[in-house]
């Protein structure tokens, strides 16, 4: 706790000292919300999964429960496994990028086939759910960590196929300027509320639980997509489009 018996208001370096130490203990106060908040939810996350699979699991020794019921069960045993796993490696994910010790791994690459090659694996879906993509990409070398990168993509576009209705578009552009990468990732599909844009790079944050809460998620995609585009010295915007779904922006410095 900040001591009383520094007083902030003197003008010389006591003073000086004081405003420090205060400012000081207000960050690391703050940093201690945070991280008792994540600590919460993360438990939180954890716990309805795992409440599901036990439940079910007990149903399916229950001997009386029919032959077709069973089969139900296990499905939902299976997904809540997939979600549990998927959670555990974005935290895994997001815990390394938090307390990344070396500077960033870079190396030169092609950013316009990484992108492409990320799309590839997700044609399938996209005919599934009837979603056209149209792509306009410059050729661009990139210098960054690669593997870092790819999961920027890959988690842009599995956003804008999970929020985008069938029968829906996803436009993407890499453009190659002379200081600068700007690719963008742009689709007609639900769409962000303006009161929510800020809030969607936080961790955990999910819009409008009822909303989505028939489409899987962890609310960790975004803030690990930022993390790693800050780590390159990029910025990432959200902007809700005209007529309607949204665009991400990501610009990545050259140098
Ligand atoms: P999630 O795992 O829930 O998708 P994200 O961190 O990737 O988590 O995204 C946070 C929230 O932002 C999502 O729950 C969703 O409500 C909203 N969102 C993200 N991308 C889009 C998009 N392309 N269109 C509409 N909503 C989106």
């Amino acid at each position: 706790q900040f001591s009383p018996e520094l007083d902030i208001d003197r003008r010389d370096e006591i003073g000086q000292l004081a405003k420090s130490f205060q400012h000081m203990t207000v960050r690391l106060s703050e940093n201690d919300r945070i991280r008792k908040e994540f600590i919460s939810d993360v438990s939180h996350d954890f716990q309805s999964p795992l409440l599901n699979i036990k439940g079910y699991a007990e149903l399916l020794m229950d001997s009386s429960v029919p032959e077709v019921e069973r089969k139900n069960y296990a499905k939902v045993i299976q997904s809540e496994t997939e979600r549990l796993s998927s959670l555990t490696k974005q935290l895994m994910l997001l815990t390394s990028l938090d307390q990344l010790a070396s500077p960033l791994r870079k190396e030169a690459f092609r950013l316009d086939k990484q992108i492409k090659e990320v799309t590839l694996r997700y044609r399938w879906l996209m005919e599934e759910k009837g979603i056209s993509l149209s792509m306009y990409l410059d050729e661009a070398k990139f210098l960054g960590d690669p593997s870092f990168l790819e999961k920027v993509w890959e988690n842009l576009l599995s956003n804008a196929l999970k929020y985008t209705e069938a029968g829906g578009t996803i436009d993407i552009s890499l453009t190659n300027r002379k200081d600068e990468l700007a690719v963008s990732f742009c689709d007609s599909g639900i769409g962000i509320d303006e009161e929510h844009l800020e809030r969607i790079f936080d961790r955990f944050y999910r819009v409008d639980e009822s909303r989505t809460k028939e489409i899987p998620g962890t609310g960790l995609g975004l803030p690990i997509v930022q993390q790693i585009v800050q780590l390159h010295g990029g910025t990432i915007h959200a902007q809700r489009n005209l007529d309607q779904g949204m665009t991400f922006a990501v610009n990545l410095p050259k140098a």
